[in-house]
């Protein structure tokens, strides 16, 4: 890049991403972020100098080849860029959402070393949401099959990813999740203001589509053991079960009905809808204090506890 151009893009100021005006987003569960528009994108891109030697891929967990898919996008290559990004992330529009990149690709981009870094996640989220919300969705094409099968117990992040990668690679891929729905905490823990479920749910597709096999309400341990998955025809075995059983303090009165470790408020919640009660199966007890605060004039209706509804 010359001199002179690499100057004109230092000086391009960090595109600021629209979100839900507070006094909207306090009386839904919408998500709060709303994405880059096109011309916001191309500029944010055109931030990035294209460093020969790019930090920012050595941040990342997955090495995504970043300065790439930036370029596509700086060039208005929108599909081929979120291509370019699914060569080595299977989850672009989850990661450009959720992952701490505050801390890891853009921690390290020389952007930031004068003033803010290029948005990196911000156009991972845009790239991989132009694709999908036009349909346009390719699947790569997939190597002739090596015979080989894999299973993979838990359907969170780390095993839908290796699941991703083992299928491209030509391998026969089946996904053991034990509860209802694919995605782990990306469905039960993360809220839906955050990371909304459909954003998951079309990644997961994504993942089908390839040809990965999940089998739902199959908990590994309890139908098969990991040995006999082995002996009855898998010739792996991926463990990502996640850490979801709770480390309680033993302190009096954690074992009262209404007591709820963190997973399980938030699954009864997230997963379960517990907030629509009783049109959906599952309650969440609300607290008294939540309640007083509703009927009150002062408050935003949410009680310390944080059980009051949520919708
Ligand atoms: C509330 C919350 C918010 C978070 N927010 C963020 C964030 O914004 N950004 C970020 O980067 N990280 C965040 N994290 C952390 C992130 O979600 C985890 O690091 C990630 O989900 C771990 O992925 P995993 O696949 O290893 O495990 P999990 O997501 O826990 O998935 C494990 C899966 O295995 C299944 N399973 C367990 N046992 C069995 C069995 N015997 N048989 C079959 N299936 C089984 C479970 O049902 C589950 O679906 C957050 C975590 C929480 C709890
Ligand atoms: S470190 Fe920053 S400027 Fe350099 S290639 Fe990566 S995103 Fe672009």
């Amino acid at each position: 890049m010359d001199p002179k151009d690499m100057k004109e893009r230092m000086k391009l100021p960090r595109q600021i991403m629209s979100e839900q005006a507070p006094h909207e987003r306090v009386r839904n569960f919408f998500e709060v972020p709303l994405g880059f528009t096109e011309e916001q994108a191309v500029i944010e891109a055109k931030r990035c100098i294209q460093c020969k030697n790019p930090l920012c891929v050595g941040g990342c967990p997955v090495n995504v080849d970043i300065p790439w898919f930036i370029r596509l996008i700086a060039d208005g290559k929108f599909e081929e860029a979120a291509r370019k990004l699914k060569e080595t992330n299977a989850l672009p529009a989850v990661c450009g959402r959720v992952c701490p990149q505050e801390d890891q690709c853009e921690k390290v981009c020389i952007v930031g070393k004068k003033g803010a870094p290029v948005s990196i996640g911000r156009l991972e989220r845009f790239a991989a949401d132009y694709e999908r919300e036009r349909g346009t969705v390719s699947i790569p094409e997939i190597p002739k099959t090596t015979g080989k099968k894999a299973a993979v117990v838990g359907g969170g992040p780390a095993g839908l990813t290796v699941a991703g990668d083992l299928v491209k690679k030509g391998h026969k891929v089946t996904v053991f999740e034990a509860l209802h729905t694919p995605g782990g905490v990306l469905v039960y823990g993360i809220p839906e203001f955050r990371l909304p479920k459909k954003i998951v749910k079309a990644e997961v597709e994504y993942l089908k589509r390839m040809g990965v096999e999940i089998v739902v309400n199959a908990v590994v341990g309890k139908l098969e053991t990991v040995d006999e998955l082995l002996a009855n025809g898998f010739d792996a075995v991926f463990v990502g079960t996640g850490a979801g059983l709770p480390v309680f303090m033993n302190i009096p009165g954690e074992n009262l009905c209404g007591v709820y470790s963190a997973n399980e408020y938030l699954t009864r919640l997230n997963l379960m809808r517990a907030y629509q009660f009783p049109e959906v199966d599952t309650p969440v007890l609300r607290a008294k204090k939540g309640r007083r605060h509703r009927r009150g004039q002062h408050g935003n209706g949410r009680g310390s506890h944080g059980a009051a509804p949520l919708s």
